[in-house]
């Protein structure tokens, strides 16, 4: 991954006595999303002359490149996610609304909003509530695409959300407790993990189960056979991590074959069923545990709904300081938001945390442009690098201008970076205490089944499928 760094609770935006004014007549910014993206704006507009409403369906930030940790019980959910407010929380022209946006009217400059319940979110109709705006920063992100594949929105489990990494963790799990000691279990695919998408988080994944696999042999007392369990990798691509450079991949590839990851690439998946996978050259991989590592898409969420999305992925067309064309007033950024790398270039931004806070910092400062009443300036994408591990002492590290650090040098650079721009001093602690303590005694973190309402079991015994 890339530089990540977001304002954290050790770091709280504080405001000075004497600080902005808020008032009716003050600049209403609305920012709709509290992830890396609408975090960097909201850090910008802190203590300005403007009242800002940041808006989030969850009242917590979600750092998303250690969710497969969580996914594969090598962190709590808690380490990797920081509540809103004790972010933004200290500086009094920054309010915080729980809710979920379920529109954007541009002419009328109002957002809808509904509040959420209970444990459940009011959208019935749209503009129960609404939010007026000056200024609107769309920093909404994007949600997993299943390319229409048949059966894998019912059937697989994406990682995109602290939920989706939560269940995944209990269903790994339970398969590992229903396969124990139970041969037969070794061929239903109890025992079959299969990820589709040999992107970084993909690769992380397939490592990461590995090593839980191992785990639980060696530390657990799991009785299953070892040899029948079985972690695939799907790309349709002919290699793995398509963002590095060859050696990167080729790195990649070798570390995973060699920790018994079962890479196939080249290879369609053509649909997915509660108990298999098919690919397109009719294989059929058994398996209750489908992966969704496939990609992104913005299609199906609010920043889609206004504006020219681009056909691909539905990403929100901005121009070059980041505004949506013909609503002078309504950024959009992460992503959501497709933007170029620099004016004078047609190269798209990739979907990552670095792009997100850049030109959430990059919105922020050109709302407070608009407030003073002077042009806004194009952004330009300064490019960090990219890192992805592959399990442990094993990450490539590719930076811009310098060489691709492998193996365990990789490792310690994706471990610290990770480490120094988790949110929150806490969460950096647990962290850097958990992954030590699992470094030098091979066990791993928390194990638990946690979360489940009613039986785990159906009535046959068996594991229920996903939904
Ligand atoms: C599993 C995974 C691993 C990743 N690993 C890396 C990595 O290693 N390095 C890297 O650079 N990038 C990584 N990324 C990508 C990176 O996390 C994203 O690019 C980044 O989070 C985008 O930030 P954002 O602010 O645009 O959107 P997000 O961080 O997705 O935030 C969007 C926010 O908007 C809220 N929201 C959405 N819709 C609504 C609505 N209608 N109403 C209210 N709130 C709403 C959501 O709850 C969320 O909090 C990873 C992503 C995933 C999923």
């Amino acid at each position: 991954m890339g530089d990540v760094s977001i304002p954290d609770g050790s770091d709280q935006v504080q405001c000075p006595q004497g600080g902005p004014v808020t008032n009716g007549s003050t600049h209403q910014v609305v920012i709709l999303g509290a992830g890396f993206g609408g975090i960097a704006a909201a850090k910008v507009l802190a203590n300005q002359p403007v009242v800002v409403t940041l808006v989030d369906q969850r009242n917590y930030h979600t750092f998303q490149p250690l969710l497969y940790e969580v996914a594969t019980a090598g962190l709590e959910a808690g380490d990797v996610a920081y509540p809103v407010r004790a972010i933004v929380g200290r500086a009094p022209n920054i309010h915080f609304r729980l809710g979920t946006v379920t529109g954007i009217q541009r002419q009328e400059r109002v957002v809808c909003f509904a509040e959420r319940g209970l444990g459940h979110i009011a959208n019935s109709e749209p503009c129960v509530n609404d939010l007026p705006f000056d200024s609107l920063i769309v920093s909404s992100g994007a949600v997993a695409n299943f390319f229409g594949i048949p059966g894998a929105e019912e059937f697989a489990h994406p990682l995109y959300t602290l939920d989706d990494a939560r269940n995944l963790r209990n269903h790994i799990l339970l398969c590992l407790e229903e396969a124990d000691g139970q041969r037969a279990h070794a061929s239903d695919g109890t025992l079959n993990f299969v990820i589709v998408g040999g992107g970084p988080t993909g690769v992380e994944v397939a490592g990461a189960i590995t090593e839980l696999l191992d785990m639980a042999i060696a530390r657990d007392g799991f009785r299953f056979d070892r040899s029948k369990a079985r972690v695939v990798l799907i790309d349709g691509q002919d290699h793995l991590l398509a963002p590095f450079l060859r050696s990167a991949r080729n790195y990649a590839m070798s570390t995973l074959r060699n920790r018994r990851v079962e890479v196939r690439l080249g290879e369609m998946v053509s649909s997915i069923g509660p108990g298999s996978i098919e690919l397109a050259d009719g294989t059929v991989i058994p398996t209750r545990t489908a992966i969704w590592a496939g990609g992104v898409t913005v299609l199906g969420t609010v920043a889609s709904t206004f504006g020219a999305v681009s056909c691909r992925n539905g990403r929100l067309r901005v121009d070059h300081s980041l505004r949506v064309p013909g609503a002078e007033a309504i950024f959009a950024i992460g992503d959501a938001a497709e933007m170029r790398v620099s004016p004078d270039s047609d190269d798209v931004c990739p979907q990552l945390a670095q792009v997100a806070i850049q030109s959430g910092r990059h919105a922020g400062a050109q709302v407070l442009a608009l407030v003073d009443g002077i042009p806004t300036a194009p952004f330009f994408f300064d490019d960090r690098g990219i890192m992805a591990t592959i399990g442990r002492r094993a990450a490539v590290a590719q930076l811009p201008r310098g060489p691709i650090l492998k193996g365990t040098l990789g490792w310690l650079a994706w471990f610290a970076l990770h480490l120094v721009y988790l949110v929150g001093f806490r969460n950096r602690l647990v962290v850097l205490v958990n992954w030590t303590w699992r470094y030098l005694s091979w066990t791993s973190g928390p194990r638990v089944i946690v979360g489940l309402r009613g039986s785990n079991f159906d009535s046959n015994g068996s594991l229920p499928v996903r939904k």
